[in-house]
């Protein structure tokens, strides 16, 4: 199995990583390693799939909705609205599951507190990362944006446009069209709150032996970026 590991230069007891898509047991068009079982796929290669992830415990899944809420790990489990979740309790595993939306895994620099945040635009828009940086602590917190869509292969309109305050991150492609960096925004987000910014420069689109990408395929898998205190 490819995992993608965070370099963001965290304490050692911090254990982070992004899935790609390849050496799962999903069929087409959710090959092959689909962590979510929200989107169509067969429970058992979901299950199995899963089964295949070197953890300390079940993962708190959500239930992701482009909402803003950011719950403690104690909350997190199946059913419960949420697109974030931190914890401060060892082994405790969070998750989230994205497909062109951005994942973003949070750590503080003495490695005592995480969170994971899934961002699309809707996330940024309406303040999911700040709502998790504060839910974790600001001080001396460090994120880490994994693959998302990149610019290249994300464009939008109006309506997603003018949700945003300033024009960093569009580019006016056309009548009524931008190029938006989701992972450019997300940094630029977090750095506004003193957070210190790695990862980014994916494009999920674009990528497709490792990742899955909704926009590209429609029906398709989820990765799954997980993060836990050793
Ligand atoms: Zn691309």
């Amino acid at each position: 199995m490819r995992l993608i590991e965070p370099d963001w230069g965290i304490s050692r007891n911090i254990k982070a990583f992004v899935t790609c898509r390849g050496h799962g047991f999903s069929k087409a068009p959710y090959n092959s390693l689909n962590l979510s079982n929200q989107v169509g796929d067969v429970d058992k290669s979901v299950e199995k799939n899963r089964g295949l992830l070197d953890l300390p415990g079940e993962p708190r899944y959500l239930t992701q909705v482009h909402g803003n809420e950011c719950v403690p790990a104690c909350r997190a489990s199946r059913g419960v609205k949420a697109d974030a979740s931190f914890t401060a309790k060892r082994n405790e595993v969070l998750t989230v599951l994205v497909a062109d939306c951005v994942p973003v895994l949070f750590a503080n620099k003495n490695g005592t507190r995480v969170g994971a945040a899934h961002a699309g635009w809707r996330g940024l828009a309406n303040g999911v990362l700040r709502r998790t940086a504060e839910a974790i602590g600001l001080s001396s917190l460090s994120a880490w944006i994994g693959p998302c869509i990149g610019p290249c292969h994300y464009s939008v309109k109006r309506d997603v446009f003018d949700r945003f305050p300033t024009d960093l991150g569009f580019k006016e492609i056309s009548m009524n069209r931008w190029e938006m960096d989701l992972a450019g925004i997300a940094e630029a987000q977090l750095i506004g709150l003193g957070v210190q910014v790695y990862g980014g420069g994916f494009c999920t689109f674009c990528d497709e032996e490792n990742f899955f990408s909704y926009r590209r395929d429609g029906k398709t898998g989820r990765m799954g970026a997980f993060i836990w205190i050793q």
